[in-house]
Formats: C-alpha cells, structure tokens, sequence
C-alpha cells in the first residue's frame, strides 16, 4: 500500500493509481511516492532504487502531486516512470549513485544522450502508450478518475 500523506501532501488517487500501475506491470518491488526535488530539468518525473536496495522511489513533480488530479498525461507519467521501476528490478537498466552513467542490457550509456534516445526512455514511452487503456479502465472500474 502506497502512503497516501507524503510531506504535506495529500495523494489518494495518485497512490491508488500507482497501485493499479504496478499490478498492471507486474513489479513485485515496493515503491514509494515522493516530490520531485530537482529541478535541473523540464523533467516531471524519475524513478530511483533505494539506497537500501529493497525498493524504488517514484519522484513526481509537486504541482501534479497537489492537484492530485488523474489526467491522462498523469496516468501516462505514473506508467512511465514505474515502467523504468520495473527495468530496474529486472536488472536490465542500472544507473551509478550520481547519475551521470546507465547500463542497459548491459551496454554503458552516458547521461550526455538526449533524453528521447535513450533506449530505456523509448521503452517507457511505448509501455506508456501500450498500457494507457488497460490503466485508465481499471481507475474507472475504481471511480478514481477526475
Ligand atoms: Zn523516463
């Protein structure tokens, strides 16, 4: 179960659609919800192991987790970014502590390719679009959809 109160906000249907998100992918790790801290990027979103090694940490931008609204481009998100949960635990991509290298399928990458071609962000954008109906159905079936 997801924590529905994280540092001041309050997120039912985001937890409850991270839920429904996990289920759907079959990730087995536990994964919490946090504020996105960085904003280096235009990023809304990243996903982290546990520096203790038993789970993930999905970070989402602040103004999505206040509005605790279920818009497509959130449900589209949270697929993301537990997609890259799911690389993870099945130990096809890995990234060193300060992010500036990833290894996917065992090939090394550095942080310096763009965004879209990096082959495990491609992948999270297909599972994104692969799983949208699939997700949305099962948050209406939960009456969690805004
Ligand atoms: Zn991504």
């Amino acid at each position: 179960m997801i924590e529905k109160y994280i540092q001041g906000y309050y997120i039912p249907n985001i937890s409850r659609l991270a839920e429904v998100v996990i289920k759907v992918l079959g990730v087995s790790a536990e994964v919490d919800i946090r504020p996105l801290r960085m904003k280096t990027s235009d990023a809304i979103g990243s996903a982290e192991k546990y520096t203790n090694d038993w789970g993930y940490t999905v970070f989402i931008d602040t103004g999505i987790l206040k509005a605790d609204e279920l818009t497509d481009p959130v449900i589209s998100l949270v697929i993301h970014e537990i997609w890259h949960v799911k690389q993870m635990e099945d130990g096809r991509l890995m990234n060193n502590d300060v992010y500036t290298v990833a290894v996917w399928e065992g090939v090394h990458y550095t942080m310096t390719m763009p965004h879209d071609q990096r082959p495990w962000e491609i992948e999270a954008e297909e599972m994104a679009e692969a799983c949208f109906q699939k997700v949305k159905d099962h948050c209406l079936n939960l009456n969690i959809l805004s």
